[in-house]
């Protein structure tokens, strides 16, 4: 069943519409029983949904305990992910039960100012976000919203840097702030400490449209949408060796298999299926052996991977995976913030060793170079950028060496001297 991407729910910035197709309706359940905001997130069990998975009630909770007034909720959608495009997608087709879930997030924390933080790139998604705003300024329901929270609810639209970085959470709060956005070390949460210092919810826009939906509908309702435990759904954003690449909601908890040969039509040209990155590229690869796991945050959990934004790019046989991996290691090394030597300079070597080998270049050392980077990398970063490169790499070198060894040829494989430190 879908929910967020039913079609009736799709009117752009149209409120009027918005309200015809049964919106508003999650709002005013919050507005009558306020106290009742949090339990029905948590019963439903709403995870957060731009990867992290971290429980949405104990968030939404920890900022409501702290004291206000001054307290800030940033829906972010900076969305850059390689692989992945659902944020845009709800911002630009249904900005509306977007915003109407940040109006319920902010009632339950207590929250006057609600920014919907969006990447500049993504011109449609800011430009219909920013009517859809002065349509909601407009609403009696708005009015509703400052008599509760005992002073006018301030909605705005702010772009970013257009910056990868830019998403991570405290990145997130530097921009929203105005400033470059770097990522801080973490505790402080945003939810003690964000925005100039106050309490800051950071959610992501897929996590807050589900919102709405769950005080409107009822958590029981949101459970039964998903499979085998896990709640409600998930957008996947299907992509790569695939004959139906897209964006697809269905159940959490739907099955690899499920999503590619179902949904997906399968691999292209009838290869065989070889693996999938997920979540964007940044973690475990899934393979044919993981076609059968649910695709819901425990399961890929208990796997060893990660569902991560529920980005899922497909790879048949014939398709290099050293080769994609060069590819999204590049990626994570040109947009490290810099800050932490280990990300910014860790993530140029391995990308320029995994550039080499696949080129057929490589020297003796490099496969032992790689190896230590992978393990020396994760955890020397400020934030997860650096973990992400390191993940995928050792899960490519772990799970296909096959394709580095023929890269390297017999020659490039001998153990030489060199090591990830030395490695110019
Ligand atoms: P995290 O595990 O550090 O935190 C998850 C969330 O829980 C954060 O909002 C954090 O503030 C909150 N939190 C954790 N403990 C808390 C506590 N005790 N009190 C209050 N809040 C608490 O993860 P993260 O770095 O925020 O996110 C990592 C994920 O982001 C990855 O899984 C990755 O897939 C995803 N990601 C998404 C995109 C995208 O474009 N959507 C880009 C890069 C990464």
């Amino acid at each position: 069943m879908r929910v967020l991407t039913d079609e009736r729910r799709c009117v752009g910035a149209d409120l009027g519409a918005w309200m015809a197709a049964g919106g508003g309706a999650g709002l005013e359940r919050a507005l009558a029983d306020r106290g009742g905001i949090i339990p029905a997130i948590e019963a439903a069990g709403l995870r957060g949904l731009g990867g992290a998975g971290f429980a949405t009630h104990r968030k939404w909770a920890a900022v409501a305990a702290q004291p206000g007034p001054g307290k800030w909720v940033i829906c972010n959608g900076n969305e850059d992910e390689p692989g992945t495009f659902k944020d845009r997608f709800l911002l630009s087709r249904t900005p509306h039960q977007v915003i109407e879930g940040a109006l319920v997030a902010a009632l339950a924390v207590g929250a006057a100012d609600i920014v919907l933080y969006i990447n500049p790139r993504e011109a449609a998604a800011v430009a219909v976000a920013r009517e859809a705003v002065a349509q909601w300024e407009a609403h009696p329901l708005l009015a509703r919203l400052a008599g509760a929270l005992g002073e006018a609810p301030r909605l705005r639209v702010v772009t970013g840097s257009g910056l990868y970085i830019g998403g991570e959470e405290t990145a997130a709060v530097a921009s929203v702030m105005g400033g470059f956005p770097f990522p801080r070390l973490k505790p402080p949460f945003p939810a003690e400490s964000g925005v100039g210092d106050a309490p800051t919810l950071v959610n992501n826009v897929e996590t807050l449209a589900h919102a709405g939906h769950i005080l409107a509908q009822g958590p029981e309702w949101y459970r039964g949408l998903g499979l085998g435990g896990a709640p409600g759904t998930k957008l996947f954003s299907l992509s790569g060796d695939v004959l139906r690449p897209g964006l697809h909601e269905l159940p959490m908890g739907t099955t690899l298999r499920s999503l590619v040969f179902g949904h997906g039509g399968g691999v292209l040209a009838g290869r065989a299926f070889k693996a999938v990155f997920t979540g964007g590229p940044s973690n475990t690869l899934l393979t044919a052996a993981d076609l059968d796991v649910p695709l819901d945050f425990d399961s890929l959990r208990a796997r060893g991977s990660r569902l991560g934004t529920g980005a899922m790019i497909v790879v048949g046989e014939g398709t290099s995976i050293l080769r994609k991996t060069a590819e999204y290691v590049a990626f994570f090394a040109a947009n490290s913030c810099g800050q932490c030597p280990p990300c910014k300079i860790g993530t140029h070597q391995v990308s320029r060793i995994l550039e080499r080998v696949e080129a057929g270049a490589g020297r003796p050392g490099d496969l032992r170079a790689l190896e230590n980077l992978a393990g020396l990398l994760p955890g020397s970063g400020r934030c997860g950028l650096v973990d992400g490169a390191a993940t995928v790499l050792a899960s490519s070198l772990r799970t296909f060496r096959g394709e580095y060894e023929r890269a390297l040829g017999p020659s490039g494989q001998e153990d030489g001297q060199e090591d990830g430190q030395g490695d110019g």
